[in-house]
């Protein structure tokens, strides 16, 4: 067998076409993605192509071309090699990442989620990215021209020598607008055609620029001078603050402040820091809906320092952030996303923040790698040395392990009081079985009736959280709260099969199977059924009930799109609805100060759901839904409609002792 012929063909983005030759070292080793796991091949580099670790490129083996990603280059030729056959670099492709340690991460996770380097590596690069043509890649970025007067043409200004009218015209124009314009409005402003602007550049009276703009960043927009500035920090921020500037690099700290604390300024902070010092910044929180919010108040302080990465960025925006951070002369950028983000090859990294810790969403299950970003997050604080901040007020059960006893390996900052010395809001319950017993069957009780039908009145604004249909299918007692549970396992069992056929009670965890009944076997009730309404009921039986209340809907449904999230909220806080009736993600992030009432329609619909870490979750998703309401200067309170009052859940909630929760949880 003789070496496969050496033929190489730089693909690289223009730019970087002339100093290329003779410059990369005569050997490269490289990760083969249909090598075996974690094998390094050796190939030749003869014509001395410009290769770097990071670089991914398309290589020979077993007869086929398959992608294969740079890990090193090397000036001697590697021991070991007797009887190898030596084959060279086919076509350099593109980069993918800038340094060890990011393929360091790509190793860390790849071993974690029991999975291929290569499998790993492609479903963190932005989808597309190696498809691309770097033809058009080099395009991605947007240009604009600058027309500027030079000073031979300022001249010419004043003095009119040999100049045509149309060109007199144009030089008198620029030199009115302060010496230069954009020349694609100069072309549109008509009059002025693009015979005149070069007849006038090959003179050497004007010059021509290309500037370069990423997407995001449009070019009359961001001055410095309109970022806003930052807040004076309370005393509890800025102590927080002062011991993430003392952690050493790779250090991880939970930023644990109740709803409305101000975390957020705490991150902008820190995250100034860093910018000053040339560092990038990645700020993750865990779903799209709330990146506009962050996005925002980024821009505001960091103006086009900020860049976006999340699922709800179009194929061009990722792959845009993507390069952005490869720019090893780039100026150090923030970067708001969700957990894909955490990947971006950011070279000197001195903050991660993730916003809501605790919130599930920053699992990956499918496809593989099923990833944890808070995993990934802390593997790469630890390699580059950047810090890791991880924020919540009802951080998770992990997380806060991780804080206790001499072995802690996070650092404890608390926020424990509302910005402004604003109360939290009480909670007051609603006990679903005495408003049957009553004679009120409707899923609205009479007391959050009341609390709704005042409000418009009063200019004030509801949230009302009616729990995912898909979590309701377990059958409960409407006059004693009674639930059928798994006798194995402690847990809810759920409804099954269709609601035209047969069904039956099953248990999630381990198949037990029951009967449906339809009588209480505690009580012996019969109004014992499944449980649950779905939003758009809900809707229909307050439009009905509530006449002149109005209402806008927040789930999946209406969420639609890449704004929908955004548009919707903002319809909301400009006043258009009373209530906003929503599923889940209406406890998330949500800062609007009208917001006086966060009810909960079926607190039931969480407390039994089929899972072993139920009661965590339900806590949490109560106290940030609580977390809504009297974030203004109007006191809040929060309303829950239950048929379980003495639920575990519930009295933590009530007493607002999450800490309390987690230390029992923990002892279980
Ligand atoms: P959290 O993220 O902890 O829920 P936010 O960061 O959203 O809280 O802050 C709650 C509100 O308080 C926001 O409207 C924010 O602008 C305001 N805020 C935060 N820090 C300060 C401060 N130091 N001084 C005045 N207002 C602040
Ligand atoms: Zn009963
Ligand atoms: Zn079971």
């Amino acid at each position: 067998m003789t070496s496969a012929r050496l033929t190489i063909q730089a693909d690289r983005p223009k730019a970087a076409d002339g100093p290329l030759a003779s410059q990369g070292d005569p050997w490269v080793q490289v990760w083969v993605e249909a090598g075996r796991e974690g094998q390094v091949f050796t190939y030749a580099n003869p014509d001395g192509l410009a290769l770097a670790s990071g670089d991914l490129v398309r290589v020979p083996l077993r007869g086929r071309r398959h992608v294969g990603l740079v890990v090193e280059t090397l000036q001697v030729r590697p021991g070991g090699l007797g009887g190898v056959t030596l084959v060279a670099i086919e076509a350099l492709h593109q980069r993918a990442a800038v340094d060890g340690q990011w393929q360091g991460l790509i190793e860390d996770v790849a071993r974690d989620c029991h999975t291929s380097l290569f499998r790993t590596l492609k479903s963190v690069l932005p989808p597309g990215w190696l498809g691309q043509r770097p033809a058009k890649a080099a395009a991605a970025p947007r240009s604009r021209i600058w027309v500027a007067l030079a000073a031979e043409g300022a001249r010419a200004s004043t003095s009119g020598q040999g100049l045509s009218a149309k060109q007199q015209a144009l030089v008198d124009q620029l030199a009115n607008q302060g010496g230069g314009a954009w020349q694609a409005e100069l072309l549109a402003s008509g009059g002025i055609s693009r015979s005149v602007l070069d007849g006038l550049e090959r003179r050497g009276l004007l010059s021509k620029e290309a500037l370069v703009f990423q997407a995001a960043d449009h070019p009359n927009r961001t001055s410095r001078l309109d970022l806003a500035p930052s807040q004076t920090l309370t005393g509890a921020q800025a102590a927080a603050l002062g011991q993430i500037r003392r952690a050493p690099g790779g250090q991880s700290l939970l930023l644990w402040g109740v709803t409305g604390a101000g975390k957020t300024e705490v991150y902008l902070q820190a995250a100034a820091d860093c910018v000053a010092a040339g560092q990038g910044v990645l700020l993750l929180t865990p779903e799209i809906g709330l990146v506009p919010q962050l996005l925002d108040r980024c821009r505001q302080r960091f103006g086009a320092a900020v860049a976006e990465f999340h699922s709800g960025c179009s194929e061009r925006q990722r792959i845009d952030t993507w390069r952005r951070c490869l720019a090893a002369d780039g100026d150090p950028l923030v970067v708001v996303g969700t957990r894909s983000a955490v990947f971006l090859p950011i070279n000197t990294l001195g903050l991660i923040v993730l916003d809501e810790e605790h919130d599930t969403s920053y699992k990956q299950d499918s496809p593989m790698p099923c990833y944890h970003a808070r995993d990934v997050a802390r593997h790469r604080a630890r390699r580059s040395g950047a810090r890791l901040v991880l924020g919540s007020a009802t951080p998770s059960l992990e997380t806060w392990q991780t804080c206790q006893g001499p072995a802690a390996t996070t650092e404890l900052l608390r926020l424990p009081e509302r910005i402004g010395g604003r109360p939290l809001p009480p909670v007051r319950l609603v006990d679903m079985r005495l408003e049957l017993e009553d004679g009120h069957r409707r899923l609205i009780s009479r007391p959050l009736m009341q609390r709704l039908g005042g409000l418009a009145e009063r200019g004030e604004q509801a949230v009302l959280l009616v729990p995912r249909r898909g979590h309701s299918s377990f059958l409960s007692c409407r006059s004693c709260g009674e639930v059928v549970l798994c006798p194995n396992c402690d847990v809810a069992l759920t409804v099954h099969g269709r609601s035209d056929g047969p069904q039956w009670l099953r248990c999630h965890w381990c198949d037990h199977r029951a009967e449906i009944t339809d009588r209480c076997a505690h009580c012996g009730s019969t109004v014992f059924k499944p449980f649950g309404a779905g939003t758009q009921r809900v809707m229909e039986q307050l439009d009905k009930e509530l006449e002149g209340l109005r209402l806008l809907r927040f789930d999946r449904d209406t969420t639609r799109g890449r704004d929908g999230h955004r548009r919707l909220l903002q319809r909301f806080a400009a006043g258009e609805a009373d209530v906003l009736v929503g599923t889940q993600m209406l406890a998330k992030g949500m800062d609007l100060p009208a917001v006086t009432l966060a009810a909960v329609l079926a607190a039931d619909g969480l407390l039994h759901r089929p899972d072993l870490r139920a009661g965590e979750q339900s806590l949490q998703l109560l106290l940030q839904l609580a977390g809504r309401a009297g974030r203004g200067d109007r006191p809040g309170e929060v309303l829950v409609q239950t048929y379980c009052p003495d639920h575990p859940v519930i009295r933590h909630l009530v007493d607002g002792r999450y800490e309390a929760f987690l230390a029992e949880e923990l002892a279980l």
